[in-house]
């Protein structure tokens, strides 16, 4: 009798946003039951892994996975989830419920190309914001938005500081914006540092509604 395969789609799990990309020992032995003998799951640089599931009980998966206290996102031209710092000088002190709050508003939206946030707690820089598409840093009892960064290729580059003395709210606002804006208006296939260039700095800020006094 011939065997028949389940068509697999892969998704990206980790831990959530907390104190350090960890995973406990329930979500191994959760995710083991999915790795079928020789398969192998993959390890990103943005805090994810890839785990390949059967396409048809995906959202079986999910809810079991997410039982375990996993988050799941999906892969491709998505926003990712949030690439944290460690949050070492604790949780309120370093904003981690804001950095929640504003991977659970961003992440997953369809984008023109895969787009990667990151969150760091302090100027020190840990979570990497600078060199990532869109990147947040808290500094004091406020936030400092950095967009345009690019970690790889011979071209990376520091992103540009767009807009500073941001309330929490004010940061998910604005953070929502941008991406929409780069979701409606941005090429196939266009890399967010390529929207930025093209858009520009300060006509993304206006159009956001702010100006460039904004600035300090
Ligand atoms: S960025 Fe600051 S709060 Fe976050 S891990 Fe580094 S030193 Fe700690």
């Amino acid at each position: 009798m011939a065997l028949v395969t389940e068509k697999k789609i892969k998704i990206a799990v980790n831990g959530g946003i907390n104190f350090g990309a960890k995973l406990n020992g329930k979500q191994l032995v959760v995710l083991a039951k999915y790795l079928d003998d020789g398969e192998e799951l993959e390890l990103t640089t943005f805090q994810q892994i890839y785990i390949e599931v059967p396409e048809e009980r995906k959202d079986q998966v999910i809810n079991e996975f997410e039982e375990a206290g996993l988050s799941c996102y999906p892969v491709g031209k998505f926003v990712k989830s949030l690439r944290t710092c460690n949050f070492c000088k604790g949780s309120e002190h370093e904003g981690l419920p804001v950095a929640k709050e504003l991977n659970k508003r961003i992440a997953g939206q369809p984008v023109p190309f895969t787009l990667k946030p990151a969150y760091t707690g302090c100027p020190i820089g840990c979570g990497e914001p600078m060199i990532n598409d869109i990147g947040v840093m808290k500094m004091k009892d406020t936030y400092t938005l950095y967009i345009g960064g690019k970690s790889k290729g011979h071209d990376a580059r520091v992103g540009t500081k767009i807009i500073e003395g941001l309330t929490p709210e004010e940061l998910y606002d604005v953070a929502e914006k941008i991406i929409s804006m780069y979701s409606e208006q941005g090429k196939k296939r266009e890399q967010f540092y390529r929207f930025v260039s093209r858009i520009g700095i300060d006509e993304i800020r206006k159009r956001v509604g702010y100006s460039e006094e904004s600035l300090d």
